[in-house]
């Protein structure tokens, strides 16, 4: 008696698939301050009057961040817990404990028909962007890390280290092998390109340093991704990295810190007002680790001052907040291991 029940139950079966197929696919920016956490966030709140982009959010979680075998991780061991799922040996890229290469959620959102885009202040090919297409033993094969972006789906991918591409051992040149992508030098050529897939290099190197006089900032270079990403039917993912933080963190030079830190969150700033208008936008802003032990030992409101100490030159296994505005957002409340932001992302998405 397969019919017997009551034509209303059709009707809602009816309703809910029509529900399902109209829901359009959630878009993602996902902000990495490398070496940023809880310090980093309030010294750059207090000399910014007391304000960051970060008290728009809506909900706060806390990621552990030790890797596989090490109380403190190092970026790519992080980087892959984030963008992987899994616990790995620091300096390994992509791979699990055994060195067998894992999917990331990139290559989800790629078989997904997502769009995707890797933006970063350090090369391209450093430790947290690698994390989002490379799968390598040591995160310092920067040439075999050049060639594995060549060959990988991004669309977009904006940051330093075009010498990994041009001046490399093996004496091939990357850019002429590769015709699926468009390379520019330029922001300007960026933003004229009708090409489906485009490099960008910021820098033959490491990116300057924003008191050097770094330019393109890193919200221009997110909003000149989302107007080509906008443009598209496709939904996106958008991976923006302050890689910078990190090193004013390594050299305990607080002026670097809060210089980097500053252009992250204008960044930021960038994107809540782009998902304010498009709501169908996933916002998840952490860092990997934080950088130097920081601790601010006093200063005075009024004039934006701080007094700060650093106690190491390296990381800190420090829990790392998580920030998550937009369509999901709720999902990244609570403490949890830091491998648990791609499952995170992964359920938001429904890839499961
Ligand atoms: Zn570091």
């Amino acid at each position: 008696m397969y019919y017997s029940k009551s034509p209303i139950y059709f009707l809602f079966f009816f309703i809910s698939i029509a529900n399902l197929l109209a829901q359009k696919p959630i878009n993602v920016i996902f902000f990495i301050g490398d070496g940023t956490g809880l310090p980093q966030i309030s010294a750059g709140n207090y000399v910014n009057d007391n304000h960051t982009a970060f008290e728009d959010f809506q909900y706060i979680g806390l990621s552990k961040t030790h890797s596989y075998d090490n109380l403190v991780t190092d970026s790519a061991a992080s980087g892959t817990a984030m963008s992987s799922g899994m616990k790995t040996h620091n300096r390994v890229i992509g791979l699990d404990e055994n060195k067998n290469p894992i999917p990331n959620i990139l290559e989800l959102c790629q078989s997904n028909g997502y769009k995707t885009a890797l933006i970063a202040t350090s090369t391209i090919l450093h430790a947290t962007p690698a994390s989002f297409f490379a799968k390598v033993s040591s995160r310092y094969k920067y040439e075999e890390i050049a060639f594995q972006l060549t060959k990988s789906e991004v669309d977009y991918f904006m940051g330093g280290g075009k010498k990994y591409f041009t001046s490399r051992k093996d004496n091939r040149n990357l850019l002429l092998e590769d015709n699926t992508r468009t390379y520019v030098s330029s922001i300007g050529e960026f933003e004229k390109s009708s090409a489906e897939k485009i490099g960008y290099f910021t820098a033959n190197d490491d990116p300057k340093t924003i008191l050097e006089g770094r330019n393109p900032s890193l919200s221009k270079m997110l909003l000149a991704t989302l107007e080509k990403v906008a443009l598209q039917d496709s939904p996106f993912f958008i991976m923006v990295e302050g890689s910078q933080i990190d090193w004013g963190g390594h050299d305990n030079d607080i002026d670097y810190v809060l210089s980097e830190f500053k252009d992250f969150n204008e960044s930021i700033q960038a994107a809540l007002d782009f998902a304010k208008k498009n709501k169908n936008t996933l916002i998840v802003v952490t860092g990997d680790h934080e950088t130097g032990g920081l601790a601010i030992s006093g200063g005075e409101m009024e004039n934006n001052k701080i007094k700060t100490v650093f106690s190491t030159t390296g990381h800190t296994a420090i829990m790392i907040p998580v920030f998550s505005y937009g369509p999901h957002s709720e999902e990244f409340k609570g403490i949890y291991d830091n491998t648990q932001i791609f499952h995170k992302f992964k359920k938001s998405l429904a890839f499961d």
